[in-house]
C-alpha cells in the first residue's frame, strides 16, 4: 500500500530534555563530538545505526526517554552540553577581535549573505550533489568557528541530488527519494502571527512564484533554504526546487530567478523579523545567484530618485563573485530569449530595465546571455579558487577588459579549504593535538604534539583504514544486494580488501575531465599492481554521473566490469552513491588519494584536501591546489603530457606515468618496514604532510581570507558608496560620464627617458620616465598616468612588467623616478589610467591608454 498523504508526528519531549532540541537542531553537532557522543549515550545502537541528534529524538523509545528524563548524570550532562553550545553562538571570536582591532581602518561588515545552489553541510541534510556544495557547506561551518556573521542563502529541493545504485550489468540507475522538511534539522521563518514567511517573485502572464523559507543552524550561521513546494503555486512552480541539477534551461533559470531575486528578499525579510543585521556584502559561490545583484539595484532605485549607474556602482561595490569553472563550456548561459521571457515584462523587477538586465549578460554570441559575464560585472570583486584557477580565469575572461595584459584581468584568486573538524578523524584530532584534542581545527600547524612517534601515527593510520575495510565490505554487499545478487552467494565480500594492505581512493564525479578511467587504460599493468605477491595495492572508487551524461555513465560501467572479475575483486571495488557520509571513511581510511584531472580543468579539487588532513598522501595531476602545493615530499605530482593534442595519446603517457608511480615508487617505500613494522620513509611524508598542509587547506584559512581580502575592502567601499544617500555613487557616476565624454580624445604626446647612458645602466639604475599626456579636460587626479618597464622579446611586447605611478609637474606633464628591474633587453611605456576611490582596480572600467 502507498500513503496518499505524508505527515510529520513530532516526539513528546520531556521538559527536562528539551535542551537536546536545541542541540538537535543545531548542525554543529555534526562538527562536535562531545554533543553526539550526549546523543549516542541515549542509545549507542540505535545512534551508531541512524547518526542524526533529531531523528533519534523521534526514534527513541518513549520509555528510554522517561528514564533518561530521571537519570541526573544524564541531565547534567545535558545541561553542560547546552551551555557549551550557547558559549559557541555568544562568544566573542576571531572576528570580533579583527573588529575591534581593525574597525577604524577598515568597515567590519555586520553581516555577509552567502549564496550558493547547494549546500553541503551533513547527509541529515541532503542538499547537494558535490564539491561546490560541500565547500559551501565548509564556508559556513569554517565561519561560524571564526565569528563571521554570513547568512547562507539558496534553494531546498525536495529530491535533493539524486541517489546512486547499479543495474546488473553496471549501468547508473538514479533514485529520488523525497525528503520530508518537518523530520530534518529545518524550522520554517514565520510572520509574527504564526503564517510562514512568503517570498513572492513575479512570473510571466502574470503569474507569481512564491516560496517559504527553512532555516538551518549551522552553528553560529543561519542557513535559509528557499522551498517552493507550497499551497498557492501553480503545478508547475511548486516544482521549481523539485531537483538540484534536473531539467531544462526553462526548469534552471526559474531556479536561479528563485535563488538570487527570491534569496535576496527572504535575506531581507529574515533581518527584519529577527532583528539580525542587514548583510553589507553578497558573495556568490558561483554564477548561478548571480540575479542578486539586480534585485539589490532594483531595491536602491526604489528607495530613491536613482539612475541605473548609480545604482550600479553600490551594488557591485558589494559583491563578489567566486568562479569556479575553467572551462568556458562550464559556464552557466540561457538563451536571450528565455531572459527576455522573464524579465522583459518588467513585473519581476519593477524598477530595473529589462534591456540593461539583458546588457549585463551580453557575449560574443548575440543570441545567449551569460551569467559568468553578468557575475563579473555586478561585481568589483572576482575569483578564482586556486593560483592556476586564477590564471586561467583571467585567460578565460580577458575579453572583458580589452586592453590590458591577461595578468592584469581583475579575477585575483582565494584557493579553497575543506572544514578541519568536519574532516578530520576524531582519532587524528585527539592523538595529535594531545590534550585539548583539536589538530586540525583551526592550528598553525604547530599544534601537533611533539611526543607521538612513528609507531602511534601508523598505529592510527592501520585502525583508520581497517575501518574502511569494514565499510567497504559492507558497502559492496549492500550494492548487490541491490543489483540482485541473493545474501547465500555473497560470502566472498566478507573477504574482500585487507587491513594491511597499500589503500588508493578515488572518488569524484564523472564529468569526462576527471577522467574516472584512466587506470584502466592498460587493465593488464593495473591487475599486476593489484595482485603483486609482495607489494599489492587495492583501490576503492567511486562516484556519481550526471543523469543526462550517458558518456560518464558509460565510464561508470566500465570501471564495473573491471572490478567485477572475481580474479581482481577482492582489491578493486566501485562503491555507488559517493556522499559525505562514504567519503568520510575514504578521506580517513585510505593512504594515498588519487586525482588524475586532464590539466588545467579542475579547479581546485577538495578531497585531496581532506584526505591530506588526516595523514594520506596525495597522488595527483598538477592541477588545481596541488598545483600550488604540491612540494616533491608531501606526495607525487603524476607528470603532464601538456604539450601533446591527441587526448587518447595523452592518456597513455598520463596513465603510464601513473602505474610507474604506483608500482616503482608508492608501492616500495609503503612496504619498506624496520623493524617493528613501521615504513619509516612513508611516515615521514605523511608527518611533512601533516605538518605543512594541515594549516594551510582549512577553510578557516580560506574564510579569513575572504574577509581581509574581499569582504573589508568590499564594506568599506560600500560604505563609501552608499553614505549620504549614494552621494559617493552619483558622484562615481558623473565621474564615469565625464570619462566616457573625454577618453576618446585622451592620449600621450611623448614620452622620455632621462638620464639615459647606455653604458652605466645596471639593474637597479634609477632613471626618470617624463610623459606630455593630453587629458582632453579631465583633471589629473582623475587619472594614474604610469610609467611601464619590463623585459621585451622580438615583438616589443612587454612582459614581467612593474609600473609605477607618475606625478603631474604641471601643463599635462607627468614625471618619475623608476629603478630597473631586470638585466637583459628592457623596453618602457606609459599608460594613462582611470584613477577613482571607488574603483578596486584600475582595470576595472575596461579603460587604458597607451603610449
Ligand atoms: C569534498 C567532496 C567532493 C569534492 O571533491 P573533489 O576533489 O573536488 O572532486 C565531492 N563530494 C563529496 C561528498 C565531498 O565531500
Amino acid at each position: 500500500m502507498r500513503a496518499v498523504r505524508r505527515f510529520t508526528v513530532h516526539a513528546r519531549i520531556p521538559d527536562q530534555l528539551a535542551g537536546l532540541t536545541a542541540l538537535a537542531t543545531n548542525l554543529r553537532w555534526t562538527w562536535h563530538p562531545p554533543t553526539r557522543d550526549l546523543f549516542a549515550s541515549m542509545d549507542n545502537a540505535l545512534f551508531r545505526r541512524i547518526r542524526d541528534p533529531l531523528r533519534m529524538l523521534t526514534e527513541i523509545p518513549a520509555g528510554r526517554l522517561e528514564e533518561l528524563a530521571r537519570d541526573e548524570v544524564f541531565l547534567a550532562r545535558t545541561r553542560e552540553a547546552v551551555e557549551d553550545l550557547e558559549r559557541y553562538l555568544t562568544e566573542p571570536r576571531w572576528y570580533q577581535r579583527l573588529a575591534a582591532e581593525d574597525g577604524d581602518r577598515h568597515r567590519v561588515p555586520a553581516a555577509i549573505a552567502y549564496f550558493s545552489m547547494e549546500f553541503g553541510v551533513h547527509e541529515a541534510l541532503p542538499n547537494y550533489s558535490g564539491g561546490l556544495g560541500v565547500l559551501a557547506g565548509d564556508h559556513l561551518k569554517a565561519a561560524s568557528d571564526l565569528g563571521v556573521p554570513v547568512i547562507g542563502v539558496g534553494p531546498l529541493y525536495r529530491a535533493g541530488y539524486f541517489r546512486q545504485s547499479l543495474s546488473l550489468d553496471g549501468w547508473q540507475v538514479e533514485h529520488y527519494p523525497v525528503i520530508d522538511p518537518d523530520g530534518l534539522p529545518l524550522e520554517l521563518v514565520t510572520e509574527p502571527s504564526g503564517e510562514p514567511v512568503l517570498v513572492r517573485v513575479a512570473m510571466p502572464g502574470g503569474r507569481e512564484l512564491r516560496a517559504q523559507i527553512w532555516k538551518a543552524s549551522v552553528g553560529r550561521a543561519p542557513l535559509l533554504l528557499l522551498d517552493t513546494d507550497v499551497d498557492g503555486n501553480d503545478d508547475d512552480l511548486r516544482r521549481v526546487t523539485d531537483r538540484l541539477y534536473g531539467g531544462d534551461a526553462d526548469h534552471r533559470i526559474r531556479q536561479e530567478i528563485l535563488a538570487g531575486i527570491g534569496g535576496m528578499r527572504a535575506v531581507r525579510r529574515y533581518c527584519e523579523l529577527t532583528g539580525h543585521p542587514q548583510p553589507e556584502v553578497f558573495h556568490t559561490n558561483e554564477g548561478h545567484a548571480g540575479f542578486l545583484g539586480l534585485e539589490r539595484a532594483n531595491e536602491i532605485l526604489g528607495s530613491g530618485e536613482l539612475s541605473f549607474d548609480e545604482a550600479l556602482s553600490a551594488v557591485r561595490a558589494g559583491t563578489v563573485f567566486t568562479t569556479h569553472t575553467p572551462v568556458s563550456a562550464g559556464i552557466d548561459r540561457f538563451p536571450v530569449d528565455l531572459v527576455q521571457h522573464y524579465f522583459g515584462d518588467g513585473r519581476l523587477l519593477p524598477h530595473v530595465d529589462p534591456r540593461r538586465v539583458l546588457a549585463l549578460g551580453a557575449e560574443d554570441n548575440p543570441g545567449m546571455f551569460n551569467m559568468a559575464h553578468m557575475g563579473l560585472r555586478l561585481a568589483q570583486r572576482a575569483n578564482g579558487v586556486s593560483a592556476l584557477h586564477g590564471r586561467v580565469s583571467r585567460r578565460i575572461f580577458a575579453g572583458l577588459w580589452p586592453g590590458f595584459d591577461v595578468e592584469e584581468v581583475p579575477i585575483r584568486s582565494v584557493t579553497n579549504g575543506v572544514h578541519g573538524p568536519t574532516w578530520v578523524a576524531r582519532e587524528m584530532s585527539a592523538l595529535l593535538g594531545g590534550n585539548d584534542e583539536e589538530w586540525g581545527h583551526d592550528g598553525d600547524g604547530s599544534g601537533i604534539d611533539p611526543s607521538v612517534t612513528d609507531e602511534q601515527l601508523w598505529a592510527l593510520r592501520r585502525e583508520l583504514r581497517s575501518n574502511l575495510v569494514a565499510e567497504v565490505r559492507r558497502r559492496a554487499r549492500e550494492a548487490w544486494l541491490q543489483r540482485g545478487a541473493s545474501a547465500l552467494e555473497l560470502g566472498w565480500t566478507e573477504r574482500i580488501f585487507d587491513p594491511d594492505v597499500l589503500t588508493v581512493g578515488f572518488a569524484r564525479r564523472v564529468p569526462t575531465y576527471k577522467r574516472l578511467t584512466l587506470m584502466l587504460r592498460d587493465p593488464e599493468r593495473l591487475r599486476a599492481l593489484l595482485l603483486d605477491e609482495q607489494r599489492p595495492i587495492q583501490i576503492v572508487v567511486a562516484g556519481k554521473s550526471h543523469p543526462a551524461d550517458e558518456g560518464g555513465k558509460a565510464l561508470i560501467q566500465q570501471i564495473v566490469r573491471f572490478v567485477d572479475d572475481p580474479e581482481v575483486r577482492q582489491r578493486i571495488v566501485f562503491l555507488p552513491d559517493y556522499g559525505m557520509s562514504m567519503a568520510r571513511y575514504l578521506y580517513r581510511g585510505c593512504d594515498v588519494w588519487l586525482n588524475n584531472p586532464t590539466r588545467p580543468l579542475e579547479a581546485c579539487g577538495t578531497s585531496g584536501m581532506k584526505a591530506a588532513l588526516n595523514g594520506c598522501l596525495n597522488l595527483s595531476i598538477r592541477d588545481g591546489w596541488w598545483d600550488e602545493y604540491y612540494d616533491g615530499s608531501n606526495g607525487w605530482a603524476i607528470p603532464t603530457a601538456d604539450g601533446v593534442t591527441d587526448p587518447l595519446q595523452r592518456d597513455d603517457l598520463e596513465a603510464a606515468a601513473l602505474y610507474d608511480l604506483l608500482g616503482q615508487q608508492i608501492a616500495p617505500l609503503f612496504y619498506d618496514r624496520d623493524a617493528n613494522g613501521v615504513p619509516k620513509g612513508w611516515m615521514s611524508m605523511v608527518w611533512h604532510t601533516l605538518r605543512t598542509l594541515g594549516p594551510s587547506v582549512q577553510a578557516s584559512r580560506m574564510v579569513r581570507e575572504y574577509v581581509e581580502s574581499y569582504y573589508l575592502p568590499a564594506a568599506t567601499m560600500v560604505a563609501a558608496a552608499g553614505e549620504n544617500d549614494y552621494a559617493g555613487s552619483r558622484e562615481f557616476a558623473r565621474y564615469r560620464d565625464r570619462l566616457e565624454m573625454a577618453w576618446p580624445q585622451v592620449r600621450v604626446l611623448d614620452t622620455e627617458l632621462l638620464g639615459e647612458g647606455a653604458d652605466t645602466l645596471v639593474v637597479g639604475t634609477e632613471v626618470r620616465v617624463r610623459a606630455t599626456v593630453d587629458l582632453a579636460g579631465l583633471d589629473e587626479s582623475d587619472v594614474d598616468v604610469q610609467a611601464v618597464v619590463g623585459r621585451v622579446g622580438d615583438t616589443d611586447d612587454l612582459h614581467d612588467t612593474v609600473h609605477v605611478s607618475m606625478k603631474p609637474t604641471g601643463r599635462g606633464v607627468f614625471e618619475t623616478a623608476l629603478r630597473l628591474p631586470h638585466a637583459g633587453a628592457l623596453g618602457y611605456t606609459v599608460r594613462v589610467l582611470p584613477r577613482h576611490r571607488l574603483l578596486a582596480s584600475p582595470a576595472e572600467l575596461g579603460k587604458v591608454v597607451l603610449a
